[in-house]
């Protein structure tokens, strides 16, 4: 089985608690007016990479002996628009033990619900989700969301203290990374979610550049 892949990298800080590695989906059907990462949307077919491949790598991180990583954050492009290759790289992450997962959907927890409860049945795949299409115009304070409508749902009980917490916290935390690209080749990749309005500014590629979280 293979999955559209746009990034996978670590160390993460700026997309879920603690350090993290992300991995961002490539592709995706919703085309929410003013998405910060357009170039993702496409399902392009050069993207596409075994699944075992992408399974490997990130348990290769939770496998190491020092700094290893808190959780892994799923976010795209759309996660849930390749739901098969999803499923089963969840299952086989937790099976090896990697089970604070954090996913970002732009689809309402309810249509998540209804289409795909694998993911949400007792033990539930994933440890928390961040739900709903990004609105422009919308805007918000709390930093782990790109606008006022997204909500939080822990789905798994030992992960609540860490998520709440997250979920306080006042400082946002973006990171400019280089970083390959799995079509070959390396690239500079803006990590988190910025302010709203703040994204054209952030992607100028004469912005402020450094491996260090930028704001
Ligand atoms: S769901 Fe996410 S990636 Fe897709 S268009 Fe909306 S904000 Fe962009």
């Amino acid at each position: 089985m293979n999955l559209f892949l746009y990034l996978l990298h670590f160390p993460v800080y700026a997309l879920g608690p603690g350090r993290r590695v992300g991995l961002w989906l490539q592709g995706c059907a919703r085309r929410c007016p003013g998405c910060v990462a357009p170039e993702t949307w496409s399902f392009a077919p050069d993207t596409s990479v075994p699944l075992e491949d992408v399974a490997r790598r990130i348990l290769s991180f939770f496998q190491r002996s020092s700094q290893r990583p808190d959780g892994l954050t799923i976010s795209g492009g759309e996660p849930f628009d390749q739901p098969e290759a999803l499923l089963e790289l969840l299952r086989r992450l937790n099976l090896e033990g990697a089970n604070d997962i954090l996913i970002y959907s732009g689809y309402r927890i309810e249509v998540l619900l209804e289409r795909h409860p694998e993911f949400f049945a007792n033990p539930p795949l994933l440890a928390a989700l961040v739900d709903g299409p990004f609105e422009e115009g919308n805007v918000t304070d709390s930093v782990w969301k790109g606008s006022d409508n997204q909500g939080l749902t822990i789905w798994k009980r030992e992960f609540f203290p860490r998520y709440e917490e997250w979920k306080r916290r006042s400082a946002r935390n973006l990171q400019r990374v280089k970083a390959s690209r799995p079509k070959g080749g390396s690239a500079w990749f803006l990590l988190g979610i910025p302010r709203q309005g703040d994204v054209p500014r952030l992607k100028n590629p004469y912005y402020k550049q450094g491996d260090e979280p930028c704001l």
